[in-house]
């Protein structure tokens, strides 16, 4: 029991040095209610691991004056945000400020050791520009359902040849550090709610429209991943009964309504048909239209463009008003590559939502776009990162 104690109090610790910077003992000790003796004993063992270093004097409370300290300067850890077409390597400091990054395009589908492989060379490269010699943990996400404990991919659609290999174990074996392996939404969830829009808000979901559509749980301050890590996976419900074939094999699914994917196959038949003029035109100038130009064409004014919006966010709404009668969140965010399309977006979900849900469950529900935009992932791969690397210490 004595073990299990002082573990989590040296976590205890090194969160509270993430979270708020540098803290002076007095202080410490007042925010762990814990005596003074008890926190110096465990500050020197924090120290003597590495962890904590001690930052000159305290500004005076009056009385004997206090000592600061402040999570080592050298810890290190390593986020990665893998998405199905391009890959996001950071290296932040223990407070997960960015030291450096590099972002570049990947196809998943290459499987697991080619692509865990150029994000190994992508952190060497980060190594020899100097943002670290050592990584203590990495965080990473991906494009599929992780089972959690296991730090394996299970059965993701999107991933071929990932279906149950051993990510976490190969990565830690490469780079020599703990790792931790998560859903690439369940991570910007996690980096939105430590650090953006939703940040101290215990209950939200986070809504990642990208080429596909997923949903972030986060109830009681934790993301909720379910039995085998596909909680959240919103974009197979149905909301289309002999609506198109989606990639799952399934009919009718929201992602194979409404999503990137869905946006650019849409926008190719109204610019092909000529239903929309001003997709049209774009198609003929640079020989391909995506759901990036649905937006521009509905901020010029061009209505097949703004209906093609319109229906998407009513059919999300509509998923997203049975979800919010479910968990009775205190927060909606929207994030993703879709997110892009803004405000027009916003206002047809926010109607579908609180036109559907009982006004208790909305009566104070803000539906936002994320604050954190592409750094949502990796900020909640390093703070998953921290997490691991901390209860270690
Ligand atoms: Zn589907």
């Amino acid at each position: 029991v004595a073990k299990v104690i002082a573990d989590s109090l040296s976590y205890e610790v090194l969160c509270l040095l993430r979270d708020h910077g540098p803290l002076s003992r007095a202080e410490l000790a007042d925010r762990l209610a814990i005596p003074r003796a008890r926190l110096l004993g465990e500050l020197t063992r924090l120290a003597g691991a590495g962890r904590v270093i001690e930052a000159g004097p305290a500004a005076s409370r009056g009385g004997r004056r206090s000592t600061l300290i402040e999570l080592d300067a050298q810890l290190r850890l390593g986020a990665v945000d893998l998405g199905a077409t391009s890959v996001r390597v950071e290296v932040v400091n223990g407070r997960l400020e960015m030291i450096d990054a590099v972002e570049e395009p990947i196809d998943v589908r290459l499987g697991p050791r080619p692509v865990l492989g150029r994000i190994g060379e992508m952190l060497g490269k980060l190594a020899a520009q100097g943002s670290h010699t050592r990584l203590d943990g990495i965080g990473l996400g991906l494009p599929g359902p992780v089972r959690f404990e296991a730090g394996v991919p299970v059965s993701p659609p999107l991933m071929p040849g990932w279906d149950g290999f051993g990510v976490r174990e190969l990565l830690a074996h490469e780079q020599g550090c703990p790792v931790v392996v998560d859903n690439d939404v369940n991570i910007m969830a996690i980096g939105e709610g430590y650090s953006g829009v939703a940040r101290s808000v215990p209950d939200f979901l986070f809504v990642k429209l990208g080429t596909g559509i997923g949903c972030g749980v986060h109830l009681v301050g934790e993301v909720h991943r379910g039995k085998d890590g596909s909680a959240g996976d919103i974009g197979h419900i149905q909301v289309e009964p002999t609506g198109p074939v989606c990639a799952c094999g399934n009919v009718g699914c929201l992602e194979a309504v409404f999503g990137g994917a869905a946006l650019a196959r849409d926008a190719l038949a109204a610019a092909r048909t000529g239903r929309s003029p001003w997709l049209a035109r774009r198609l003929v100038e640079i020989g391909a239209v995506d759901a990036r130009h649905v937006g521009e064409a509905a901020a010029a004014g061009d209505p097949t463009a703004m209906a093609l919006i319109r229906d998407g966010g009513r059919r999300l709404g509509t998923v997203l008003a049975g979800l919010v009668s479910f968990a009775n969140p205190s927060m909606i965010v929207i994030g993703g590559g879709l997110a892009q399309l803004g405000h027009r977006l916003l206002a047809e979900v926010r109607a579908a939502v609180y036109g559907r849900s009982l006004p208790l469950a909305t009566g104070n529900l803000p539906i936002v776009l994320s604050e954190l935009g592409d750094r949502a992932g990796v900020i909640g791969a390093a703070k998953l990162a921290s997490d691991v690397v901390f209860r270690q210490a």
